[in-house]
């Protein structure tokens, strides 16, 4: 059976900027339905990264001290090891925020608790399996809702505004004609979990070995790793077969020794393609794209949930009082894209730089012993640059902070 709803805001996509919109949009006052095309949030690793500047967020909603009983672990340190060599580069310390750390908490217990608090509001709902098949445009020129999928038939959504949070491989912005400019990246993340037993020692996050690198986030009873490749090399690392693989990894990482037999196959390892973009143009009327949809990040830093978080803080603060009282003019949607531009230029820029001085050139020559690279030298040496660093990675370029309409408090 086809069905019609009407509501003052559809979000498409129920990922970390799509919640976070819906949540706002709603306590501002005004209808809001998400739409997300999987059954629940429980999916592969997405990154578990929950950063100062969105701690900071929950705690102008109130709901920060509820938020932070939920498992999590905490990292307020972040070091490498070069050569044998360990690098001190961040310490979120000096952080001027409520959090001086990263909570790790896995995304989907983070997107759970959200919509939980959202859907106490009588204005938001989201709906789960729904996905956005289309646009609907109104004279060739205003998107006036979406079409979707659902269990029960399709559903036809008609929206005063759509939010495109339908993350990098939107549907929303091929449909609604956007163009893309495509940054670069040269490398590839092979993710994969290695039990873990907790030996009291301070373990670094970065491990260099020859021509590679191995992220290791400790996870408690696991290491979430993020083996670093050449674009385009998967094959090859595949091909050399489980073991060798397993031996590149635990050179880069000795202490992961006793446990790397429980990695058995390469079923266990999935493959991030490593994406930047940017949109050129982010709206067009009765239409803003927020999160990965208007620019995936790379890697690097971790900053790609933070950034989705601020874009959806953003949009929130711009559009939903507008919206509400039924005021909101199709200029004002090009003013997310004006006030989000800046952040995303300036953190793809050093995610580039990262990618381009710091990590090509380790993992390019399996035969040399690793250097620590001399940015990263630097910063170790001044305490100045480390707390810069910090707040890069900790609070993000302009990080937003909560100045939407509360119409309703969320529930404690
Ligand atoms: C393997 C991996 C590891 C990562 N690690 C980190 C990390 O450590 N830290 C970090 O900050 N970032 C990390 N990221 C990036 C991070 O996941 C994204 O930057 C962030 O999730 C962007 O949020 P988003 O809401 O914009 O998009 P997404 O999280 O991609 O959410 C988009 C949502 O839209 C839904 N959707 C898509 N199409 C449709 C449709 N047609 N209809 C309805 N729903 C749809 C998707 O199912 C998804 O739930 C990682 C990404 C990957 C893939």
């Amino acid at each position: 059976m086809h069905r019609t709803i009407d509501v003052d805001c559809c979000v498409a996509g129920g990922g970390p900027a799509g919640v976070m919109a819906g949540l706002l949009f709603a306590r501002a006052g005004c209808s809001t339905l998400v739409l997300e095309k999987h059954a629940d949030f429980l999916r592969d690793f997405r990154g578990d990264t929950v950063h100062p500047s969105t701690l900071e967020v929950m705690h102008e909603l109130g709901v920060l001290e509820e938020f932070l009983q939920r498992p999590h672990d905490q990292l307020s340190k972040l070091s490498g090891i070069f050569g044998g060599r360990r690098l001190d580069v961040t310490d979120f310390s000096s952080l001027n925020a409520r959090c001086k750390f990263i909570a790790f908490m896995p995304q989907w217990h983070f997107l759970d608790f959200l919509t939980e608090k959202a859907a106490a509001m009588p204005t938001f709902s989201i709906k789960m399996r729904a996905e956005v098949t289309g646009l609907i445009e109104e004279s060739g020129s205003r998107i006036i809702g979406v079409e979707a999928t659902t269990p029960e038939g399709p559903l036809t959504i008609r929206s005063k505004l759509v939010i495109g949070a339908d993350g990098r491989r939107s549907l929303v912005r091929r449909e609604a004609g956007l163009k893309v400019k495509d940054v670069g990246a040269p490398i590839n993340v092979m993710w994969f979990r290695i039990p873990r037993e907790e030996t009291g020692n301070d373990e670094p996050l970065l491990n260099t070995g020859r021509g590679h690198i191995l992220i290791t986030i400790n996870r408690g009873d696991y290491h979430q790793c993020a083996y670093v490749i050449p674009k385009g090399a998967a094959e090859q690392v595949k091909g050399g077969g489980i073991e060798s693989f397993r031996n590149a990894v635990t050179d880069t990482a000795p202490r992961l020794r006793p446990q790397i037999s429980a990695l058995t196959s390469f079923e266990q390892v999935s493959l991030l393609t490593v994406t930047i973009d940017r949109l050129e143009q982010w709206s067009r009327p009765g239409l803003v794209m927020i999160g990965d949809a208007a620019h995936a990040m790379s890697p690097v830093g971790g900053v790609g949930i933070n950034l989705a978080i601020q874009d959806a803080v953003a949009a929130a603060n711009l559009l939903s009082g507008p919206l509400a009282d039924g005021t909101l003019e199709d200029d004002d949607l090009a003013q997310v894209r004006k006030r989000r531009l800046w952040p995303t230029k300036a953190t793809q820029f050093a995610q580039v730089r990262a990618q381009n001085n710091i990590i090509a050139p380790l993992i390019s020559d399996p035969h040399k012993t690793p250097a620590p690279p001399l940015p990263l030298v630097i910063v170790s040496k001044v305490p100045w640059l480390q707390r810069r660093l910090a707040a890069l990675i900790g609070l993000g370029v302009r990080p937003e902070h909560v100045r939407s309409p509360e119409k309703f408090k969320l529930r404690v």
